[in-house]
Parts: structure tokens; sequence; C-alpha cells
């Protein structure tokens, strides 16, 4: 069994976003494949998990869970060979999959933007961070005047912590936290409800990380982001996250906040990350390894994509796949569905399969 209560102690004490429960967007039963030569991959497998306005969401998990996947995927951006093959994207209850390409060119930036590892992707390497800034205002919101859009990027550059005289800089010659800190001042320029960072911080060195860090939850203070964060650094989650998602081989294996996933986790894959992880604060000098490698998602495992790697596994585990349910102690009939108290998991050992109803997710 994974000794992960020893993260007691471990979270840093910052204030976390418990109360305000405005559903921003709702994913609903989400699947992506792509058609390889080998067979179909099943990168995201009937994926449900809300983001509520102003929380800072972490997604995390290992290389190939469909993290990255999830998060273009929420912007329309699966490219052939692959395809969002069903399930719903509600945004501010707008399904996104009922938009034409061109409301989806409007949408992106506007209303999401995405941040992604690295920024040199993103920008017009021939175009100063001024212009970026104006052309993007402009683009979206033509009857800004470009003065009025010029003064917006200085004003916006500066409280990002950049001189102003770097406007006129061209991305290649900016450093990387500059550059990431260029694509937040595009999405704030924009107003943008869902800013997704996509391994936003994975390129850059640990002091500047750690200021990226500090920087993106001032602002989301500040601004009132709304923030999915994508990881594989659990560390990175534990300081900004409100509340944390863990994918396992296209599904999500546990949601709750931050303090009950550190805490007290649900799920074995949870438990296992979490005793996998270096940390100067734990007490303990045993490092867990897990054993075994993330799921082959051409022929993923029948029952729960675990279990070949679950040190927990029963015979239901090899058959039958869990579903999401509450893991809480909330009585029966308490819903409160969109409440940050819901912790959610999806493994046989929270819930019963013979003759009980499951309630799922
Ligand atoms: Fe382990 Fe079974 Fe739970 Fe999967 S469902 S995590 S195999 S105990």
């Amino acid at each position: 069994m994974f000794q992960s209560s020893q993260w007691e102690g471990a979270l840093p004490d910052v204030p976390r976003s418990f109360t305000r429960r405005e559903t921003l967007l709702s994913i609903r039963d989400l699947s992506v494949t792509y058609k390889t030569r080998s067979g179909e991959l099943s990168a995201v497998d009937t994926l449900s998990l809300d983001l509520y306005k102003g929380e800072i969401l972490g997604l995390v998990g290992e290389s190939g869970c469909g993290k990255s996947t999830l998060g273009k995927a929420i912007m329309r951006m699966i490219d052939l060979p692959g395809e969002i093959t069903k399930g719903q994207l509600l945004f501010k209850g707008t399904d996104l999959m009922t938009l034409s390409e061109k409301e989806m060119r409007e949408l992106r930036g506007q209303s999401i933007s995405m941040i992604f590892q690295d920024p040199m992707t993103s920008l017009n390497p021939v175009q100063s961070i001024e212009d970026h800034i104006i052309e993007a205002i402009r683009v979206h919101q033509p009857d800004v005047e470009p003065a009025d859009a010029s003064l917006r990027a200085a004003e916006l550059i500066e409280r990002l912590g950049i001189g102003r005289k770097r406007l006129e800089d061209y991305p290649h010659q900016l450093s990387g936290g500059m550059r990431q800190r260029v694509m937040i001042a595009l999405a704030l320029a924009l107003k943008a409800d869902i800013i997704i960072a996509d391994e936003a911080t994975t390129s850059l060195d640990v002091i500047v990380e750690a200021q990226f860090l500090d920087l993106l939850r001032e602002l989301k203070d500040e601004f009132g982001l709304t923030i999915l964060l994508i990881t594989h650094n659990i560390g990175v989650v534990a300081q900004l996250a409100d509340r944390v998602a863990v994918m396992y081989g296209g599904r999500l294996a546990e949601v709750t906040d931050v303090e009950s996933l550190f805490y007290n986790p649900k799920h074995p894959y949870t438990q296992g990350l979490l005793a996998s992880v270096p940390n100067i604060d734990l007490q303990s000098t045993h490092l867990h390894r897990m054993d075994g490698l993330p799921p082959n998602l051409i022929s993923p495992p029948a029952g729960c994509r675990f279990h070949p790697r679950c040190p927990e596994a029963m015979e239901i585990c090899t058959q039958q796949q869990p579903w999401l349910v509450r893991v809480d102690d909330i009585g029966e009939g308490d819903e409160r569905v969109g409440g940050y108290d819901k912790h959610l998991a999806a493994c046989w050992l929270h819930q019963e399969y013979e003759g009980t109803k499951v309630r799922r997710y």
C-alpha cells in the first residue's frame, strides 16, 4: 500500500478558492481517438469534468495519459489523424462542438487562451511584442483604436514585470520566462475567460518557474482568472491549484480539492504518484517507485486501466471499468453538485458492484 499521508504539512499555506462555484466549462462524456496504422488510439475516453469560474484546476498525470489532448480538445484543436468522437464541451451554456470553425476561431484567444510549453511556437518571430499584443486586441476588438491598444499593451507588459522598452523586442530577444509572460499578456489583453496552460513551466529553470507561478496566482486573484493548469509536475499543482484532476490512461482517476488530494488520496494511482515525488518536507527517506508502464492506449487493459500496476487490484478490476463516483463522507441525498467539497474517484475499492446501484458522475 502506498504511504502518501506523509504529505501532511507539505502544502504551501496559500488561500484557495473554495467559495466560488459558478461552472464556466462542463466537459461531458468526451472521447478523442487517433487513427494510427496499428489501430485506434483512445487518448481520452468518456471523460466528464467541470471547470469553475475563478479557480485554478490542476490536470496531472504521466506523459501520454491524455491531459494535453484534453486541453487541445477544449480548444477544438485536435489535428488529424485525431478526432473528437463524442461528447459535449459546454462553455457558458454553449456546446463548442456545435460551433463552426469560423466561430471557434473567434472564440480561441478571446474567450479561451492556451499557453504552451514553448511559446515560440505561438509567437511570430518577425513581429515585435507590441505588434503581437496590438494585433491580438484589434483582431478580436476592431473598434479599439491602435493608440489605445498600444497603451494597453504597455500597461499589461509592465504589470507582468517586463519593462515597456521590451515592447519593441522580438520573441527571440526575450528569455523563456519573459515569453511565457507575453503569452499571459495576450490572454489578459483579450480578457480571456479561461487560460489553458499546457506544461507552461516545464522549460523554465526553478527560480523563473517559482516567479512565474507566483505571478499566475497574483493575476488569478487580481483579474479573476480561471486556469486549467496541465502539468506532470505534482509540486506545481501543490503550489498553485485549488482543485486537481488526476488522469490515467485517458480517463479520470480522481478529482478533488488540493488538500484532499494530498492529505487523503483515494485512488491507488494518485497515492503512487504522490509517494513517487521527492520532497524535502517528507519525514520518510524512502522514495516509492511505481512499477510498470502507462497502458498502451491502442489496446488498453480491460476493466480498470491501472490494474496491471495496482497493488490493490481485485478480480473485478480486470473485468469492469470503475466509474467516477463520489467518495467523500457527505451523506446520501446531499448532492452539492458543483461544490468543491465533492471528492470523486474511479476505483472499485470505493464502490460496490453487485446488487448495489453505483451513482455515476
Ligand atoms: Fe486498483 Fe482496482 Fe482501484 Fe483500479 S479499480 S485502482 S485496479 S483497486
